[in-house]
């Protein structure tokens, strides 16, 4: 897992600024190409800013990566923009055939990440589920670029939430040890509907990253019967749940504080709603917000 976070940081700060760098110094012969260099170029970056794990390398970062990549595509049509749209003797196709490649490729991606954005289908209206913090969503979206629940048919719809601090960031290092060093760890956890408590259980412990109970996945949990749909909030602090079966919830009220029960790989809260006839995923949108990877939700 630690190798996984450490890659992953890699991406989301080498690209962009790779890119940034290479547009910067960019003396394409005409206009034309340059606009090709930059599109396949723009494309990656807004690949890494939409895919990355901002909530681990920064939620700031994001934005400025995206300002220093921007910056560097205006310095570089500055220099360009009085080129030749073309050159008559060398075919745009024949000089920049790998960049044509590169673009037709990332650009599907980037066409296929964008689709798991797309808001779905009658989202069932919740509160937001967490209270004193910045929220990001961690896992959350139509596919599986997106939201690693995507293609489990009952959590299709599932995300994952952590939290960051002042300065963006989930944690102070890439996975600590200690449960308290993650932003989100002892959040409270608040209804996101009106309804009766249908299960709850708090009795298992919270483990240490990376380790994780693979029997018991969704560790401790509440299941709320929300009217027609049932909604289940996984991963709380043992001994924290603060509601018994058949209590009757408002929106907002205290059910117990994020943990790290169950099969978790660190500190976070994991919610998703199910028909509880078909036992299918159902699509959630908090306050009218999908929960989309990076998306981010305030609530003091
Ligand atoms: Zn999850």
């Amino acid at each position: 897992v630690i190798f996984l976070i450490a890659v992953m940081l890699f991406v989301c700060f080498v690209f962009p600024l790779g890119y940034a760098w290479r547009v910067w110094r960019l003396h394409e012969p005409t206009l034309g190409t340059w606009a090709l260099v930059v599109a396949d170029a723009s494309v990656i970056v807004a690949l890494v800013l939409l895919v990355g794990r901002w909530d681990m390398a920064g939620y700031y970062t994001r934005y400025l990566l995206l300002a220093v990549f921007v910056a560097a595509v205006l310095w570089s049509f500055g220099k360009h923009k009085s080129r030749n749209l073309r050159a008559d003797d060398a075919p745009l196709i024949r000089t920049r055939w790998t960049t044509l490649v590169s673009l037709i490729l990332f650009g599907s991606a980037l066409a296929y990440v964008l689709s798991g954005m797309l808001p779905p289908a009658q989202p069932r209206a919740l509160g937001f589920p967490l209270k004193g913090g910045r929220f990001v969503v961690a896992q959350g979206g139509g596919n599986g670029l997106l939201n690693h629940h995507a293609n489990h048919p009952l959590q299709r719809y599932a995300a994952d939430i952590t939290a960051v601090g002042s300065t963006g960031f989930r944690a102070a290092a890439l996975l600590p040890e200690r449960l308290d060093g993650y932003a989100i760890y002892g959040a409270s956890v608040i209804s996101p509907c009106n309804g009766p408590v249908v299960a709850a259980r708090d009795d298992l412990p919270d483990l240490v990253p990376p380790r994780s109970d693979s029997e018991n996945s969704a560790g401790n949990h509440v299941i709320i019967d929300c009217g027609g749909f049932n909604v289940e909030l996984a991963h709380l602090q043992q001994g924290s749940v603060a509601v018994e079966v058949g209590a009757v919830l408002s929106v907002g009220s205290l059910i117990g504080t994020v943990g790290n029960s169950g099969n978790t790989t660190e500190p976070h809260l994991h919610i998703h709603a199910v028909d509880p006839q078909s036992g299918a995923g159902l699509p959630v949108a908090f306050d009218g917000r999908v929960p989309l990877r990076n998306r981010r939700f305030v609530n003091w």
